[in-house]
C-alpha cells in the first residue's frame, strides 16, 4: 500500500506568534487591558479602532494616552503581518497580498473586488499537511498553525484597503470572507473559530460581516464539520469533494482514507439541517481525471436530494503538474448532467490566474523567487 502523508498536528518546536487581541474574546480583552495596568474602558477603544477603523497603529491613536500605546503595541497589538509585495490582475480588481509573520513564515491572502461583492481568501495556515496531489500548498507541506490574530490580521488588512480605497471603483465594503487560501481550516480549529468570531460579531468587538458571508472550506474533517455545527455560529460550508467515488477520493483528497464520501456528506447534511444553510460542494475539474459524464452522473446522484450546490473550478494546474483542466466541452457536458438532476451548479472563475493567485495556487514561498512585479 502506499504511503500517503496526511499531517493533522502542526509540527512541534515552533515559536508561537506573540499573543494578540484578536485573539481573545471581548471578556478576556479586557481582563487582560486590566492586568497591564489600563483601565477596563481602554478595551473598547482598542476594539474600535481595530474593527471599526481597521486602524492597528495605537501611534496614530488621538483619543489614546500617548504613555500607554507603546504598552498597547507590545502586549496587546504586536504587529504581526508584514507586508512583502502586492500583485494586481484583473484590471487591478484582483490584489495577492504576499505576508511575513514573525518568524519569517511566509502566507498569502487575495482580494477579489466584483461588481456586487468584495471578497478576501485568506490563509488559516502556513502550508498544509492534507497533501492534495493537485494543490499548490499541499505539495509544500504544513510549516505551523496561524494564530487567531494572524488569520484575522489578513481580513483587516482586507478591509482597510477596501475602505481607502485601494482598489479601482473608490471605497467599498469588504464584504465576503473565504477560508480558501493556505491551509485546512478545520485542522486548526481554535484559531480558525476565534477568528470567525473576530469577523462576524458586530461591531467594536468584531468587524460585523454577515456569518452567510463568510465561507469555510474543508477537505472534510469530520469531527471539525461536527465541531461546528454546535459553535451555532451559521457561515457557509464548502466541502472539497472533487469525484464522487471513494476509489478515486482517495488518492485526490487523501484524508478520504480516513472518512469517505458517505461519511463527508453525511457530516455535510447534518451541518445544513442545524444551520438551514446550504452547503457547497467543491469540484476542480481534471482532464480525463474526473470529469466523466459517468461521473456526473454518479455525483447527480448522490447529491439530488441533498441542500447542496455545486461549484466547479477549472484545474489551475501547478508547476509541473501531469494534469490540466478539462476540456470546454467535457465541462459543458458535466454541468448539463448535474442540471438533469436538479443539481444548482456553478463554474467558479478564475480570478488571479496571472498572479498564481487563483484556487490551489498559494504556495508562498514559489512567489518570492518571482521578481517583484508590484505596481
Ligand atoms: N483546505 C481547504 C481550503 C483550501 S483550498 C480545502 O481543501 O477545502 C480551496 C479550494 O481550492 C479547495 O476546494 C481546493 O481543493 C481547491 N484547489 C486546490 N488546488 C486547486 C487547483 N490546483 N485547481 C483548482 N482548485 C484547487
Amino acid at each position: 500500500m502506499s504511503e500517503i502523508k496526511l499531517v493533522l498536528e502542526e509540527p512541534k518546536g515552533r515559536k508561537r506568534p506573540p499573543s494578540h487581541f484578536a485573539d481573545l474574546e471581548p471578556q478576556a480583552r479586557r481582563a487582560l487591558i486590566t492586568e497591564i495596568g489600563l483601565p477596563a474602558f481602554r478595551a473598547n477603544q482598542i476594539a474600535n479602532h481595530l474593527f471599526n477603523h481597521y486602524n492597528d497603529d495605537p501611534a496614530s491613536w488621538s483619543d489614546f494616552p500617548a504613555s500607554a500605546r507603546s504598552l498597547v503595541v507590545e502586549r496587546v497589538l504586536p504587529k504581526l503581518l508584514t507586508l512583502v509585495r502586492s500583485i494586481t490582475c484583473d484590471g487591478g480588481q484582483t490584489r495577492k497580498d504576499l505576508w511575513r509573520l514573525h518568524d519569517g513564515v511566509l502566507v498569502e491572502s487575495v482580494l477579489m473586488r466584483y461588481p456586487d461583492r468584495t471578497t478576501v481568501c485568506i490563509s488559516s495556515q502556513a502550508g498544509c499537511g492534507m497533501n492534495c496531489p493537485f494543490c499548490a500548498t499541499g505539495q509544500a507541506g504544513l510549516t505551523r498553525n496561524l494564530s487567531a490574530g494572524e488569520i484575522t490580521a489578513q481580513v483587516i488588512a482586507a478591509a482597510r484597503a477596501c475602505a481607502n480605497g485601494e482598489l479601482p471603483g473608490g471605497p467599498t465594503r469588504l464584504s465576503n470572507v473565504v477560508f480558501m487560501g493556505m491551509g485546512e481550516p478545520l485542522a486548526n480549529y481554535n484559531a480558525v473559530l476565534q477568528s470567525i468570531r473576530n469577523i462576524v460579531t458586530p461591531q467594536p468587538d468584531g468587524l460585523g460581516i454577515s456569518a452567510r458571508a463568510v465561507t469555510l472550506s474543508t477537505v472534510g474533517l469530520v469531527t471539525g464539520i461536527e465541531r461546528l455545527i454546535e459553535e451555532g455560529i451559521p457561515v457557509t460550508l464548502a466541502v472539497s469533494l472533487h469525484t464522487p467515488d471513494d476509489e478515486l477520493r482517495d488518492t485526490l483528497v487523501p484524508i478520504n482514507s480516513r472518512w469517505k464520501v458517505k461519511e463527508v456528506l453525511g457530516a455535510a447534511d447534518k451541518y445544513a439541517d442545524r444551520t438551514g444553510r446550504r452547503y457547497s460542494i467543491e469540484y476542480a475539474l481534471i482532464r480525463d481525471v474526473n470529469d466523466q459524464k459517468w461521473r456526473a452522473d454518479l455525483l447527480g446522484k448522490l447529491l439530488r436530494n441533498r441542500h447542496a450546490h455545486v461549484n466547479l473550478i477549472p484545474l489551475n494546474p501547478t508547476p509541473g503538474s501531469k494534469w490540466t483542466a478539462s476540456r470546454r466541452e467535457d465541462e459543458r457536458e458535466f454541468v448539463r448532467t448535474l442540471e438533469s438532476y436538479g443539481v444548482p451548479v456553478t463554474v467558479r472563475d478564475t480570478r488571479g490566474r496571472e498572479i498564481e493567485g487563483a484556487c490551489g495556487q498559494l504556495a508562498a514561498a514559489e512567489t518570492l523567487k518571482v521578481p517583484s512585479s508590484d505596481n
